[in-house]
Formats: structure tokens, C-alpha cells, sequence
């Protein structure tokens, strides 16, 4: 399917600027009609696709033309939730200028704008779990005081009955469902506020990239567990303070799985090709926090080198013709 605009023809993208929809060639808001069917060809060139089967968003390669492909958005396949994209493209790309612009060793056309309309959005599939972790502890605080008394030291140990009884609920502990990026560096990409989380809509789609998770619910959610219990057990210990010591008779953490949620989440990607190596700059679309490694131009080294040695070299020359001259 693909968003139209009812007045020129144009295509409805998402705006993350009004949080709007907008026709990418009038700027008519909210003029969107509905081309639907089953896309094997840009149902505006007519140019074929190219998609796999877990494709649920793309772009023309010829026109440019956002489609959705909602035959792929069904049943497990079905985002519950979207954190719509916040930052728009026109911001990203002053946030790259504004952080690596004053870098002087990278290729010429890294920042220009033909180099940098390569960005594209891409939504980042997550699966979110609610628990709710049921925690016992069962412990003996010991406190110790010394004192001097006469030619004694004497030694107290007071002991106290330590019991607690917790129930911690968690929302929406977040796994990365994508291949997208390694778990390392998305992490690095992360945190995103799940709080503004909206009802999934495929208006959301409009204007960038998607695929289908490449694992299941169920494939994660020991590692949500993971997670949960580990945030579980800091708040347990924490909740025991004030002790020199402490003996653990018996600690028990049960986490119940109570909902879970498919949910997208917003990234743009800068991907760059520089002497037979691609260089992928990452930014949290919700956010702006970027991450990736840049290119540095070694051509640009060696000639700021060669400068600086040939300038140093003519100022230790002229520092001994004048002290020859004295
Ligand atoms: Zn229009
Ligand atoms: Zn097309």
C-alpha cells in the first residue's frame, strides 16, 4: 500500500517534525488516500521491487516512492506499539555536521548534502516484557562495634532477623528483535522513553525503512527474564542496608511473565562507502544520541603532517641562520 496525497498526487510521509502526515510534494497535511494492494512493482514508476518476504516498509529505487507492504505486517508480525520518529532527517543531518564537522581528517564529501541525503530511517523491531517478580529474603544482619575498656578491646556483634517480602512489577523491559545491529551496539544506541510509545499505525511507516523481526517472542524472553530478575535482585539487596554483615539463609526471585508487546522503534542510518569500506553512523531517531565509527581520509593525515614537519623544519632553519648571524 502506499499513502497518496488526494491533491496533487504526491506521496504522505510521516512528519517528524509536526508529528503529522504530509505530502512530500505540496506540504497538504493530512491529504493522504489509500492506494492498497499487494505491491510487486512501485505502483508509481511501475519499476519492480526490491523486497524480501519480511520487507514491511521500503522505497522505490527509481522514484523514490515510500510503500508498505501490510500482507507482511500480520498475526506475530503485527507491531502492538511505535515510538513514531521525533528527529527529523533536516536535524540529523545538522547533528552530524555539528558533531563531526570540526574533524579535519574526514573525506571531503562525508558532510556534503548529496553524501548525506543517503540517510535513510529505518524502524528498529523490539519485543517489550511486563513481570511482575515476586521477592523473599530470608537473612541475618550482623552490626559490629568495638570499644576499648581498660586493657580490654571488647567486641560486640548485634544480630537482627532480616525478612523481606517484595512484589516488584517491571514494564516493558526492552529486547532488541533485529539483526539490524548487534546487541552491543544497540545498546549503545538505546535508551529510547517507552513512554511515548503510541498504538501501532501504519501511517507511522510512511517515509521509511522496516522489516519483520528476525526472532520471536518467545525466542527472547529468557533474556527479558534475565533482565528483569537481575533489576530485581539490586532492588532486593538495596532494600537491606546498615549491616557490617550480612548472612543469606534464602533468597528467591520468581519473575511472571504478565504481557508482552511487539513494538518499533525509530533509528536513522548514515552509511557510508570510503576506500572499499562501509562506515554506518547511527542515531536514535527518538533522541538524536549518534553512534559509529568515522572514516578519516589518510591522505589528509599525511599532507597535515607533511605541512607541519616542512613548517617546523623552516622554523628551526631560520632559529639557526640567526643564531649564526649573532
Ligand atoms: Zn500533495
Ligand atoms: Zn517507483
Amino acid at each position: 500500500m502506499q499513502y497518496k496525497c488526494k491533491n496533487c498526487g504526491g506521496n504522505v510521509l510521516f512528519d517528524p517534525d509536526s508529528q503529522k502526515m504530509v505530502c512530500a510534494q505540496c506540504s497538504s497535511e493530512n491529504s493522504q488516500d489509500i492506494i492498497s494492494g499487494n505491491l510487486e512493482s512501485c505502483p508509481n514508476c511501475g519499476a519492480p521491487l526490491e523486497i524480501t518476504d519480511k520487507t514491511t516498509s521500503s522505497k522505490c529505487n527509481y522514484c523514490g516512492s515510500y510503500l508498505i507492504f501490510d500482507n507482511h505486517l500480520q498475526n506475530d508480525f503485527l507491531p502492538n506499539l511505535v515510538l513514531p520518529f521525533k528527529i527529523s532527517k533536516n536535524k540529523v543531518r545538522d547533528l552530524i555536521n555539528e558533531n563531526f564537522g570540526k574533524r579535519i581528517f574526514v573525506p571531503d564529501n562525508f558532510l556534503n548534502y548529496k553524501s548525506l541525503e543517503k540517510i535513510e530511517g529505518v524502524y528498529v523491531p523490539f519485543y517489550l516484557y511486563d513481570y511482575l517478580s515476586h521477592c523473599t529474603l530470608e537473612a541475618v544482619g550482623i552490626k559490629d562495634r568495638s570499644w576499648r575498656q581498660g586493657d580490654y578491646i571488647v567486641t560486640e556483634h548485634r544480630h537482627y532477623q532480616i525478612s523481606r517480602d517484595l512484589d516488584i512489577p517491571f514494564h516493558k523491559v526492552p529486547v532488541d528483535g533485529s539483526k539490524v545491529l548487534d546487541d552491543a551496539k544497540m545498546s549503545l544506541v538505546e535508551p529510547y522513553d517507552y513512554d511515548q510509545l503510541l498504538s501501532f499505525d501504519t501511517q507511522f511507516l510512511s517515509g521509511f525503512f522496516s522489516d519483520q523481526a528476525d526472532f520471536e517472542k518467545g525466542d527472547l524472553e529468557t533474556l527479558a527474564q534475565e533482565k528483569a530478575r537481575d533489576f530485581a535482585k539490586i532492588i532486593l539487596n538495596r532494600s537491606v542496608s546498615g549491616y557490617t554483615r550480612i548472612v543469606k539463609n534464602r533468597e528467591e526471585i520468581d519473575c511472571a511473565n504478565i504481557d508482552s508487546y511487539y513494538a518499533l522503534m525509530p533509528m536513522w542510518i548514515y552509511r557510508y562507502s570510503f576506500m572499499e569500506k562501509e562506515y554506518d553512523i547511527f542515531i536514535n531517531g527518538q533522541n538524536g544520541k549518534i553512534i559509529g565509527e568515522i572514516p578519516i581520509d589518510k591522505k589528509k593525515v599525511f599532507i597535515y603532517f607533511s605541512l607541519f614537519f616542512i613548517v617546523l623544519a623552516l622554523i628551526i632553519g631560520l632559529g639557526l641562520s640567526l643564531a649564526g648571524a649573532l
